[in-house]
């Protein structure tokens, strides 16, 4: 009877989250991976060294452990020096 119970709990589960629902316990376990992968980046957002723009990391170009918005900064930081 218990473990009837259990299987029950299982596949209302299996089907509630197969329609879209979200069980507060299990989505907070997979958050706080995407987070911790996040945490993985330097930043979230880098603003380029030379030319101050802000810009997301993708799009980043990282220089000498610093961003860059584009290789045109990237170049004219280096003719800087
Ligand atoms: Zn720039």
């Amino acid at each position: 009877m218990f473990l009837k119970l259990i299987i029950l709990i299982i596949v209302a589960g299996a089907i509630y989250r197969f329609f879209g629902g979200k069980i507060p316990l299990i989505d907070r376990e997979e958050k706080s991976e995407v987070e911790k992968d996040f945490g993985n980046n330097i930043e979230g957002t880098s603003k380029c060294a030379y030319c101050g723009v802000y810009m997301t990391e993708e799009d980043a170009l990282i220089y000498h452990r610093k961003a860059y918005c584009s290789n045109e900064c990237v170049e004219n930081y280096k003719k800087r020096k």
